[in-house]
């Protein structure tokens, strides 16, 4: 399935390694939550506090959707991020 962007930040983002964001983009507050502590705590631990937290995160910063559509474009720009190359952040930092 191919993703549609919602914006030309979403556009860059799904193109390859971008941190553009844009105020009132649904896909962008996915996208930062996707790429937050939040996020990262919650895949790392599965601590029901720590899904919680994203729960909480999702509903603040998209309130328009309903919950399981929020979490499902979260986690869309999640699994989109996982498959997207990395060497632009590993770069220059000496370690493999
Ligand atoms: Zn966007």
């Amino acid at each position: 399935m191919t993703q549609q962007a919602e914006c030309e930040d979403c556009a860059r983002a799904l193109a390859g390694l971008w941190l553009g964001y844009r105020a009132g983009c649904t896909s962008c507050a996915a996208r930062a939550i996707a790429r937050s502590p939040t996020m990262f705590d919650a895949a790392a631990s599965r601590a029901p506090a720590a899904i919680t937290a994203l729960r909480e995160a999702c509903t603040r910063a998209l309130p328009t959707l309903p919950l399981e559509q929020a979490r499902a474009e979260v986690m869309r720009w999640w699994r989109h991020d996982k498959g997207a190359p990395a060497t632009a952040l590993k770069r220059d930092t000496g370690t493999p």
